[in-house]
């Protein structure tokens, strides 16, 4: 069950991060699917620990049966690839044997660690409730001593994540990883890092307060809102924050959607190519080595 606790916000705090940009995610085609990348982009490498972020809204084909649609089987190794699910569903098959669809406010956190084999497809009833796939996905990178860890799949439906609603009821943020205001998330972390998703109706406000070594992002995906009182960031952008403050303030200017992370940077080398991310060029070859050699696993879908 949810968490329900009411705190009041105040959107003039002096102590407030500054903006370090704001950045268009553009829409790009990865393989037949048209996602938005809000970063890595030429503006915004990673922020550290995050990787990459992903949005997709796409209407789901129905000229494809459920179990060809999506993304097929495919590899990953040294990080977590986390969904939202905003709209529809996403159905995980994996080579460690697990097998479960998470709809609408849910969560698919997956570490990699030393390699496993996915799958994610639409639910086999997802043209029933409504044939639509609104999803992020945000890469998390996994620090140095844990990318070789046995993989874990660690999925949260929306009824299992706590959130906190301000006294107004205009503002609902839900805390998947890390902390807000004393309330925990649901999936534990390999480092620290916070995700939260929010829902601030017209006139709402919060006042997030997030540790100052933290580096922070604020994806919108729809409506508007306005970033420290001052601010205007519209839908399918993204903003970092500086590492100046203590937090940041939104208030929503029509009725917003969002996507928040925060976490302590790994500050570690990073190579990557393709579904792996490691340290240095040798590992990624060793990746390549162990996938061709079924280290990962197999995965036969049903
Ligand atoms: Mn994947």
């Amino acid at each position: 069950m949810g968490i329900i606790l009411s705190f009041k916000s105040d959107n003039h705090n002096s102590m407030n991060r500054t903006i370090k940009s704001i950045i268009y995610a553009d829409m790009m085609d990865m393989g037949g699917f048209p996602v938005r990348q809000a970063f890595p982009s030429r503006k915004a490498e990673q922020i550290d620990p995050f990787l990459l972020l992903h949005h997709a809204n796409v209407k789901v084909p129905t000229h494809i049966p459920t179990n060809k649609a999506g993304v097929g089987p495919h590899p990953h190794r040294g990080f977590s690839p986390v969904t939202f699910i905003f709209k529809g569903g996403v159905h995980h098959q994996d080579s460690r044997g697990n097998n479960n669809v998470i709809y609408e406010g849910g969560t698919q956190w997956m570490n990699a660690g030393m390699g496993v084999i996915h799958s994610e497809r639409p639910p086999h009833d997802i043209h029933e409730i409504g044939g639509v796939q609104e999803i992020i996905q945000l890469w998390v990178n996994t620090p140095a001593k844990h990318k070789m860890n046995q993989p874990e799949y660690l999925p949260a439906s929306k009824e299992e994540i706590p959130f906190i609603e301000t006294d107004d009821k205009l503002a609902r943020i839900n805390i998947i990883s890390g902390e807000l205001n004393g309330i925990k998330g649901i999936i534990p972390t390999l480092s620290p890092v916070n995700t939260f998703t929010a829902d601030i109706k017209q006139g709402g406000q919060f006042q997030f307060l997030i540790p100052t070594t933290h580096n922070a992002f604020v994806y919108v995906l729809g409506g508007k809102i306005k970033v420290n009182g001052s601010e205007e960031v519209l839908t399918n952008y993204v903003t970092i924050l500086n590492n100046d403050g203590e937090g940041f303030s939104i208030e929503a200017l029509d009725d917003a959607r969002l996507m928040i992370g925060t976490g302590e940077p790994l500050n570690e080398p990073i190579a990557s190519h393709g579904p792996f991310v490691m340290n240095t060029q040798t590992e990624i070859m060793e990746a390549f080595r162990d996938y061709q050699l079924g280290k990962m696993g197999v995965l036969i879908e049903d």
